[in-house]
């Protein structure tokens, strides 16, 4: 089994960064799977971890984005 490890925030678990590939003897045959594994790093990204300073939308690329990133329910 093929391993790709992808480290994710643990807050928010947004993407932090996913490394290539680790391939095993089988890589590449018909139906060979690869498996994620997802390792988590101790804080959130910086859509979501600002801290007062980001209750209002200002950017514009969330029209509501107030409470969204507040509540974190958004990816
Ligand atoms: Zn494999
Ligand atoms: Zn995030």
């Amino acid at each position: 089994m093929c391993y790709k490890l992808v480290e994710r925030y643990s807050v928010c678990r947004c993407l932090y960064f996913q490394h290539s590939i680790d391939p095993c003897s089988a890589y590449g045959q018909r139906g060979h799977s690869v498996q994620e594994k997802t390792v988590l790093v101790g804080y959130a990204c910086t859509q979501h971890s600002a801290r007062g300073t980001s209750t209002s939308p200002q950017d514009g690329r969330w029209p509501d984005s107030g409470y969204c990133s507040l509540k974190g329910s958004c990816r």
